[in-house]
């Protein structure tokens, strides 16, 4: 999932952000309350009454999601789980945590959190409304504001993974099937839910509801994609936390600059397994040869260029003692198929994507067989 948007404000230490989509999401708020909620409540206002309430009334479902998603940051914090970012869209709101709830009790305190605050707030808000005059624009606001609170956490208490309600259920099969087999099933509630909203919304789009019946499909394909991600991002976090980076890289001898491209490709390329290969130069730094670059060179030229005519330095590299599910998500997030691994100034190896996918599949294969083994 990637969010574009912009920063409001920091809040403990967590940035809040408005993706464009949730610019959508108010507009079309507003605009449903101004010319049908407020209206049909409350006849006979000037058209601005309706609209200024409206706005206020949208302000205060992006405040009401924004602090559901603080209390599950909250609590996430308090356990050493690092959120750097709130994201407010258009089916609410995500806290990105940096890293995943490490026993199942965490998880369920962390996943709870969210909707008690909306229940909570839901309790609030009925309680103002219940003692204010029926018949004002404003009581229609506090109304308004209830059920939005009561949805948000009834919503989410769905045992969807990745609602919160799928978090909750995960964590309880945690316990006993152990956090990946938890996540698959979990993740594959989610899956039909989403797909039960996709089938859901395109009836409404046929019997006429078209704009509830868009919203609805595209939250079914959203909720559907995040629970597969989530999913991905459980088995990759479990896995390769295991691991750190020089456990896997490749560890290399640098060549000689002076070396012809020709050369390389007849007596070394055939030998090695990288397309990144080091190359120590004269003054003692290490730049890269890549493979891709002298690919298409023509023979006279292999013939002619030094090694040292095509390396090229690197910014890029991770450590020896990083976690192989931190240097990953490195990885995948800036396109890279390999990449170097240094520790201070001393280089050290490559460290391949392709291998870690590799203990990936591995370990994914022997899950699915002790699981299978068991049912037998
Ligand atoms: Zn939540």
């Amino acid at each position: 999932m990637s969010f574009n948007g912009i920063k409001l404000f920091k809040i403990f230490g967590i940035e809040v952000h408005l993706d464009y989509s949730w610019f959508v999401a108010f507009f079309l708020i507003t605009f449903s309350l101004a010319e049908g909620f407020y209206p049909s409540m409350y006849p006979d206002l000037p058209k601005t009454y309706y609209y200024l309430i409206s706005v206020i009334s949208a302000v205060m479902l992006f405040v009401s999601v924004l602090l559901h998603e603080l209390s599950h940051s909250l609590v996430a914090v308090r356990y050493s789980i690092p959120v750097k970012d709130i994201y407010l869209f258009i089916f609410g709101g995500v806290a990105l945590f940096q890293d995943e709830a490490k026993t199942p009790s965490q998880e369920f305190k962390i996943a709870i959190a969210g909707p008690l605050m909306s229940f909570f707030l839901a309790s609030i808000f009925f309680t103002i409304g219940y003692h204010y005059p029926k018949d004002d624009l404003f009581n229609g606001f506090l109304n308004y504001i209830f059920i939005v609170n009561f949805f948000l956490g009834a919503f989410n208490l769905i045992p969807a993974f990745p609602l919160d309600g799928g978090r909750i259920f995960r964590s309880l099969l945690w316990k006993k099937y152990g956090i990946l087999k938890a996540t698959e099933i979990a993740s594959n509630v989610g899956k039909y839910f989403g797909i039960t909203l996709i089938i859901l919304g395109i009836f409404m789009i046929f019997t006429g509801n078209i704009i509830n019946g868009i919203w609805l499909s595209f939250l079914g394909f959203f909720i559907k994609r995040a629970s597969k991600e989530a999913l991905i991002s459980t088995q990759l976090n479990y896995i390769l936390s295991r691991f750190r980076v020089d456990n896997i890289m490749r560890t290399m001898n640098p060549l000689n600059p002076d070396l012809t491209v020709l050369d390389f490709i007849n007596f070394v390329k055939p030998n090695i397994s990288t397309h990144l290969y080091p190359v120590l130069t004269q003054d003692g730094k290490i730049l890269f040869l890549d493979i891709k670059d002298i690919q298409k060179l023509p023979y006279y030229q292999q013939e002619e260029l030094t090694l040292k005519d095509v390396i090229k330095p690197i910014d890029k590299y991770v450590s020896p003692e990083e976690k192989l599910s931190q240097a990953y998500r490195y990885m995948i997030k800036e396109k890279l198929e390999e990449i170097p691994v240094r520790y201070k100034d001393i280089f050290l190896g490559i460290l391949k994507a392709s291998d870690i996918e590799h203990i990936i599949n591995k370990h994914l294969g022997q899950e699915n067989e002790s699981t299978n083994s068991r049912r037998r």
